[in-house]
């Protein structure tokens, strides 16, 4: 007679929240920019020193200072970002753009603020992918992908840039008609 077996689900784990639905284990979580790449938990990021106490994220920006759009002669967005000590120190780290049009932006250093103007994302490229690298962190960006990043709440600093592109991109929509 066999031993009696544990039985092994056959539909492996299936997990929520970070629970397996199927036999009860907890996921013991590997972190990659703050999202599990096992069960696919988002982080709830808790920042201490721009470093999170439980994913170990390293915050790039630690804070974004206002944006606005101008739409007169120059359909432009421009906001200022400011890194953490942790991102100034990583001698890789840097800020760039990439617009849909493979136009490269680069971050204007002024001092306590990185400055960033964007210009020339019309609405037609409202579903291409921008490419936003902030320190050694990088963001495929579309129109598409920014409700997820809503949702996710990953990121604060880094949606408030997605927020900026993206409120600019409606109002090139509006002003292009
Ligand atoms: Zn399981
Ligand atoms: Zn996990
Ligand atoms: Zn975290």
């Amino acid at each position: 007679m066999l031993a009696e077996q544990k039985t092994i689900p056959a539909l492996g784990h299936k997990w929520t929240d970070g629970v397996c639905e199927n036999c009860g284990e907890n996921c013991s979580h590997i972190w990659a920019d703050g999202v599990c790449t096992n069960c696919k938990l988002v982080c709830q990021h808790n920042f201490e020193n721009n470093v999170c106490t439980n994913c170990g994220l390293v915050q790039q920006i630690s804070e974004v200072k206002g944006y606005n759009i101008s739409l007169k002669d120059n359909i432009a967005v421009s906001f200022h970002i400011k890194l953490s000590d942790a991102a100034l120190a990583d001698e890789n780290a840097r800020v760039v753009f990439t617009l849909p049009n493979g136009k490269v932006v680069k971050a204007v250093d002024k001092g306590e603020y990185f400055e960033v103007k964007v210009e020339g994302i019309l609405a037609q490229n409202l579903d291409s992918d921008c490419i936003v690298e902030v320190g050694n962190l990088t963001l495929n960006y579309n129109a598409l992908s920014y409700g997820d990043l809503a949702l996710k709440g990953s990121n604060t600093n880094l949606q408030n840039v997605v927020k900026a592109l993206y409120a600019y991109n409606q109002a090139a929509k509006e002003y292009n008609g």
